[in-house]
């Protein structure tokens, strides 16, 4: 590891020194490569033993592409939300929830206690409870919203599956076994009704197909002609999870 590098010699002075940037030696590394995070951090990987001054140099090179890169994460930031959340859009299913918190001692449960309204009832005071709490009950709507959504849609195609599984899954949307199996991601209800049921119609294709051939192509556009837009939205769609989907437990 090397120390950063010392602040008068990098290229943004009135760059946030908290999300700053760092210089990480690697044995493995041949030679220098740049790497900006969605955060907005950069880092820089040198073989061992480069020199400040190549650093500096490779830095001045790349300003340009930096800057851009940079100025992209700035565009594409998540805000750090407060918790508990004030609303949950499960936009998925056009249901959007006002986070009431109605106090008491027992241990925190969330629920819904009329249409639009999920009270937080009891002792709040604790987040990893509250998150929890918050957790359970995404996964009951998940339950209670994504299975009939696949069974209408498996319907409107004509497919059939043995059963689906209802997971909350930090890398995957969806997916389908040999055995007919459907998994979707709780974190589907996130997303745009349209988004959802390309992934629906993605994972009931697999039934057939289990590939991504180009009759998996071909059956998937005969469903869903937008699929190539709706499939890059998908691959974006963890800015729209809320983060305490998976933020510490
Ligand atoms: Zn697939």
């Amino acid at each position: 590891m090397l120390d950063a590098l010392p602040p008068q010699l990098p290229l943004w002075p009135d760059d946030n020194p908290a999300q700053g940037w760092a210089v990480r030696e690697s044995r493995r590394a041949r030679r220098l490569a740049i790497r900006v995070f969605h955060t907005g951090r950069v880092e820089v990987v040198v073989p061992r033993r480069t020199s400040r001054r190549a650093v500096a140099q490779f830095l001045d090179g790349h300003r340009a592409w930096i800057e851009s890169k940079l100025s992209h994460a700035r565009r594409h930031a998540v805000v750090p939300e407060p918790f508990p959340p004030s609303r949950i859009e499960l936009s998925a299913c056009g249901q959007s929830w006002r986070v009431h918190l109605a106090g008491g001692s027992a241990p925190v449960r969330a629920r819904a206690i009329a249409p639009g309204i999920l009270a937080l009832a009891g002792d709040s005071s604790d987040a990893r409870q509250v998150r929890r709490a918050l957790r359970d009950w995404l996964a009951r709507e998940a339950r209670a919203l994504l299975g009939p959504a696949l069974a209408d849609c498996a319907r409107d195609m004509g497919v059939e599956y043995r059963r689906v599984a209802i997971r909350r899954q930090r890398t995957r949307w969806g997916s389908c076994s040999t055995r007919g199996t459907i998994s979707l991601n709780g974190c589907l209800l996130f997303q745009t009704p349209q988004v959802m049921r390309y992934l629906l119609v993605h994972e009931l294709v697999h039934t057939r197909h289990m590939n991504h051939s180009r009759s998996f192509w071909a059956e998937v556009a005969r469903h869903c002609s937008e699929h190539a837009r709706l499939d890059a939205e998908l691959l974006d769609g963890w800015r729209r999870v809320p983060s305490w989907v998976f933020g510490e437990t």
